[in-house]
C-alpha cells in the first residue's frame, strides 16, 4: 500500500512537471505569435488574376500546409533569384566548368518557366536575393533505420546517415525594414541546394520542382503529371495547369509575410534564432526562429512534406 502510495505520489509528480513545462512553453510561444502581423490575404498577382484554366484541371492545394506565418506568398515582384555562378574553381578545369554551366542553365531555364505565373527577375546579387540557387548538396540528414532490427540490434539504436539528395529547399523568416518610414514587415527568404551532378533534364526537373516550393508551392502533388510531384520520375512533366491552379489558390489565402508587424522588432526577441550580420542592401534585424525545408522541420510541428529527391528513410520525411 505505501509503495501504492509513494508511486501515486511519484507518478503526480511527473504528470505536474511535465504540465508545468507544457505550459511555459506555451506562455513562451502565445505572446510571440500575438506579437506577429495579423493573417491577411495580399490582393492576388495580375499574372495569377488573368490565369484561367478552361479545362478545369484541378489542384492539389488540399496537399498544401500552411505554417505558422500563414502561405508563403511573396507580395513585393519580381521575386529576386540569385544563381550561384561560376567559381574561380570550376573554371580550372572544362570538366567542372561545362558542369556548371549545364547547372545554370537549367536553372535559368526553370526560372523563366515560372516567370509568366509570377513575375521573376535573375540578380546578381547574391544579398538582396528571395531565393538563392546554390550549386552544392544538400547537407546529409541522419536516419534511424526503418527496417525491423534484428535481435542483436533490437536494443540498440542507432543513427544511420541518410543517402546523399540531389535538391533541397529550405527558408527562413525575418523581420526586415526597407526604410526608416515603412514599418517593419514579416519576410521570408528561401535557399534551394541542388547537385551539379546530374543529367540536364534532370537538372532541370528539379530546379523546376524546387523553384515551385519556393515560389509558395509548400507541399506536393500526388499525380506524376505535375512539376510539384513528390518523386523523380524518367520524363518529368513541365508546369502543369494543376500546378498554376494550385499556385493560384495558394496566392488567394491569407499570410502573415509582408505585412508590417504590429510591434517594435524587440518584441520579437524571444523568437530570436539568431542575428545574421549581411551585408546590406536590405536591412536585417533579426531572424524569427529559422530552418524549415520540404523535407525537414518547420516554424511549428506541422506535417511533413514528403521531399521529391528525399529517400523516405531520412528523418523527417513521410
Ligand atoms: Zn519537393
Amino acid at each position: 500500500m505505501g509503495r501504492c502510495l509513494r508511486l501515486n505520489h511519484w507518478f503526480l509528480r511527473s504528470l505536474l512537471t511535465i504540465a508545468g513545462i507544457s505550459l511555459a512553453i506555451a506562455l513562451s510561444i502565445a505572446p510571440a505569435r500575438s506579437n506577429l502581423a495579423p493573417l491577411q490575404p495580399h490582393p492576388l498577382p495580375p499574372t495569377l488574376e488573368k490565369w484561367q484554366d478552361g479545362q478545369k484541371a484541378g489542384d492539389y492545394f488540399d496537399q498544401i500546409k500552411p505554417v505558422d506565418i500563414g502561405y508563403l506568398i511573396w507580395s513585393k515582384f519580381p521575386v529576386t533569384v540569385f544563381i550561384e555562378p561560376l567559381t574561380l574553381e570550376e573554371s580550372k578545369y572544362p570538366f567542372t566548368t561545362q558542369r556548371a554551366k549545364t547547372w545554370i542553365k537549367a536553372v535559368s531555364q526553370a526560372v523563366q518557366e515560372w516567370n509568366p505565373y509570377l513575375p521573376l527577375e535573375i540578380t546578381q546579387q547574391a544579398e538582396k536575393a528571395d531565393i538563392t540557387v546554390l550549386r552544392s548538396p544538400p547537407p546529409l540528414q541522419f536516419s534511424l533505420p526503418e527496417t525491423s532490427p534484428s535481435s542483436s540490434q533490437r536494443d540498440r539504436p542507432r543513427l544511420a546517415i541518410g543517402r546523399a539528395r540531389s535538391a533541397e529547399t529550405r527558408f527562413e523568416i525575418y523581420t526586415k525594414i526597407s526604410s526608416s518610414q515603412e514599418p517593419p514587415v514579416l519576410a521570408h527568404r528561401f535557399t534551394i541546394r541542388l547537385r551539379p551532378d546530374q543529367a540536364p533534364s534532370y537538372l532541370l526537373a528539379a530546379a523546376r520542382h524546387e523553384l515551385g516550393h519556393a515560389l509558395g508551392i509548400w507541399g506536393h502533388s500526388p499525380l506524376q503529371t505535375d512539376a510539384l510531384y513528390f518523386s523523380q520520375v524518367r520524363n518529368s512533366p513541365p508546369i502543369s495547369k494543376r500546378d498554376i491552379n494550385t499556385l493560384k489558390r495558394i496566392y488567394e489565402q491569407p499570410t502573415r509575410l509582408g505585412w508590417p508587424q504590429p510591434n517594435s522588432p524587440k518584441s520579437l526577441q524571444h523568437l530570436t534564432y539568431h542575428m545574421p550580420r549581411l551585408p546590406l542592401g536590405r536591412t536585417v534585424i533579426q531572424f524569427v526562429r529559422a530552418i524549415a525545408s520540404c523535407s525537414s522541420v518547420s516554424l511549428a510541428p506541422v506535417r511533413l512534406a514528403p521531399h521529391r529527391f528525399a529517400p523516405r528513410r531520412l528523418a523527417f520525411s513521410r
